[in-house]
């Protein structure tokens, strides 16, 4: 059996460009909210002195997890912010000294055994970096008595067309991703170990392999280069061949997923005890005339990361954050960055208006199937559309409606142009209304 899927062209010419650092900026704005789950509330006040890797925000909340400073100053605001989402939450606005002095709590972790690795986990701010931004040490601090853990899978498919934040993570740093690998196995005593990489990386896929031949428990997948090959349960199929059933995570099968660039950060973590305050960005996009990958200051403001980029804001139409089938258009250039953000893509009007996410002038639909067709999860996009219009909750949640991602293939291969995804999304929500 086979997962549904799409080709995508591969455009991602920012692959083999070493990761640049952008400089410290004046000043940066620290969003409470930069993972999936509850907001943290801001452990600082206006006239406060911080220091990188201090912790400003945290919340008792299960699903949740520390934020910390990226830069040394004097904190000069704690607002209300507006999010692409369009929620408010909590921001620390931090101006910067210049000194980038360390905070004097950085020091390597003690662990020693799963708890200390799920304490440490959460200590360091980690969040699934691939987009989804899930709080890492939740993943890890599964019940043992009642799921048996036998496979670690690494995402590493990085599947959206632009996007290389991941892959220069495994040219840059592999050893980061074997040792975070090995450690994490170890201490949860996993035996084995997938690493999921799409045919379209070759050089990626060697490097891992070089890296782990004497290792008989890693194996280094060369997945189908077919999108959302990335979507958790799509990759943890490819890699395992166990289907992730309707209303299970992946733990109930015996799986954990983890992102590459994530298992690689940990790593660092682990030996630095430095929590998460940059990470890797990928800016491409046919108005940038610099196509590069960055490793940016969380906080930092978008527009810095653009202008560094050179990114022609007069022929700039859309940006968009992620990628352009499941990414978010961005209508504020000074937004923060924040820790989920793996790519900023800038188009002119031409190219924005051929995203599945920016369809315009949509016809009626021609029932030749082909979204049934892409779907992933074997859904029916041009029912769930129907039902969403008639507002028929009953029947959407009969077409399961709860399991689409939003992946975007229906709406990509429709050549009427339907907005299937972007329906699907507001089908959900109202499904879930009642
Ligand atoms: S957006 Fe939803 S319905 Fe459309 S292809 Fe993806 S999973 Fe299927
Ligand atoms: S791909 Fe578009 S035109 Fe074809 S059946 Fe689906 S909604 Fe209709």
């Amino acid at each position: 059996m086979r997962l549904n899927g799409i080709l995508l062209p591969h455009k991602k010419r920012t692959e083999y460009s070493q990761t640049k650092i952008l400089s410290l900026p004046e000043r940066v704005k620290i969003c409470m909210s930069q993972h999936m789950g509850a907001p943290c509330v801001p452990l600082v006040k206006k006239g406060d002195l911080v220091k990188v890797g201090q912790k400003i925000g945290d919340s008792e909340a299960f699903m949740s997890c520390p934020v910390h400073s990226s830069v040394s100053g004097e904190v000069v605001d704690v607002s209300e912010m507006l999010l692409a989402n369009g929620k408010t939450c909590k921001a620390v606005e931090i101006q910067c000294d210049g000194q980038q002095t360390m905070w004097e709590g950085i020091k390597p972790p003690h662990i020693n055994d799963k708890k200390s690795l799920v304490d440490a986990v959460r200590e360091s701010g980690c969040c699934g970096l691939g987009g989804a931004g899930f709080p890492t040490h939740i993943k890890l601090n599964y019940d043992e008595n009642k799921v048996n853990i036998d496979s670690l899978v690494i995402n590493a498919a990085e599947c959206e067309p632009y996007i290389t934040s991941d892959f220069r993570e495994m040219m840059e740093n592999p050893e980061d991703v074997i040792e975070g690998i090995k450690t994490i196995r170890d201490l949860l005593k996993i035996e084995n170990v997938y690493i999921g990489i799409e045919d379209n990386k070759p050089k990626a896929i060697e490097k891992m392999k070089e890296l782990t031949e004497n290792d008989g428990y890693i194996k280094v997948v060369k997945l189908k280069s077919s999108y959302p090959q990335g979507a958790e349960k799509v990759i943890a199929y490819s890699a395992t061949g166990r289907i992730i059933k309707e209303g299970s995570l992946p733990s109930d099968h015996g799986i954990i997923v983890m992102n590459v660039s994530t298992i690689a950060f940990i790593n660092r973590y682990i030996k630095t005890g430095m929590p998460l305050i940059s990470r890797r960005v990928t800016v491409d996009g046919d108005a940038v005339g610099r196509p590069c990958n960055v490793n940016v200051l969380i906080g930092t403001s978008l527009k810095e990361l653009l202008e560094f980029a050179l990114v022609d804001f007069d022929i700039m139409e859309k940006l968009i954050s992620g990628g352009p089938m499941m990414g978010m258009c961005m209508y504020d250039m000074n937004a923060p960055l924040s820790k989920t953000n793996n790519a900023f893509l800038a188009f002119k009007a031409k190219s924005a208006s051929k995203l599945p996410l920016l369809y315009k002038g949509q016809t009626n639909c021609i029932r030749c199937g082909k979204c049934i067709d892409a779907c992933p999860l074997g859904l029916m996009p041009t029912e769930l559309e129907k039902a969403y219009d008639r507002r028929d909750r009953e029947m959407l949640n009969k077409l399961k409606i709860n399991l689409c991602m939003n992946c975007g293939s229906c709406s990509y291969v429709c050549p009427a142009k339907r907005s299937l995804a972007e329906k699907n999304q507001l089908a959900k929500g109202f499904a879930l209304s009642k």
